[in-house]
């Protein structure tokens, strides 16, 4: 099956499953959104949400991330790990807003990755659920759900994102990303992922080459 024609089949049985998908980072604004993510990498966003509250109290504006004295910020999100190189990234992606923008988080794709160690999968993040606009998010488990299911033979996270666009309606890619990455975190695991209770079993590759491998056991 085409990927076109698996994903006509897949997005339904993503909403029949996962129909609250949403970012999982608690935040209220487009910076606190830009903090929390930049403090996910390699982290929970179940230990992000326990330390950000203080943070986001601590540090309203960008100016206040940029003029905190270095070893404070790392003391402040300590828990979070990789502390050191997060408030680097911190300051770095403040100070730039601080001296381009004003302050403000800008709401293009193009803006967002000029910005110091934001790439597409951050801006659309930020773009996606900060200001509704839409972008797929190729993250860790996008990558790994959608090379499974068939849907691209890349492995970069750009040209997956591309191959992905023209598969998935617009108006659809901001729940879509949400969906995968659930789909990734409760079923499609990178180790042992639970295929024989998939819902996406029919339509996807690795799945059915996996279930009949265990099946001829
Ligand atoms: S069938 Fe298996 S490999 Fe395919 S999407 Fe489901 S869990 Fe992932």
């Amino acid at each position: 099956m085409e990927p076109e024609e698996k994903t006509k089949h897949i997005l339904p049985l993503l909403d029949q499953h996962y129909p609250d998908a949403h970012v999982t980072l608690d935040f209220a604004n487009p910076l606190e959104l830009v903090v929390a993510t930049v403090l996910s990498a390699q982290c929970t966003d179940v230990r992000v949400n326990q330390v950000t509250p203080a943070i986001f109290k601590k540090y309203p504006t960008a100016a206040h991330y940029a003029q905190a004295p270095l070893a404070e910020l790392e003391q402040d999100i300590y828990a979070t790990g990789f502390y050191r190189q997060k408030a680097k990234s911190l300051q770095a992606i403040c100070r730039a807003l601080g001296e381009k923008k004003g302050g403000q988080v800008p709401d293009s794709l193009e803006e967002l990755v000029k910005l110091p160690g934001i790439g597409r999968k951050t801006a659309n993040v930020i773009l996606g659920n900060a200001f509704g606009i839409p972008g797929i998010v190729v993250d860790t488990h996008m990558k790994r759900v959608a090379a499974r299911i068939g849907l691209t033979r890349q492995t970069d996270p750009v040209k997956i994102e591309f191959d992905l666009m023209p598969l998935v309606p617009k108006e659809r890619w901001i729940k879509f990303s949400h969906q995968v990455i659930w789909h990734g975190r409760q079923i499609c695991t990178a180790k042992n992922p639970k295929c024989p209770v998939c819902p996406i079993l029919p339509y996807c590759d690795y799945g059915q080459k996996a279930v009949s491998a265990g099946a001829k056991k």
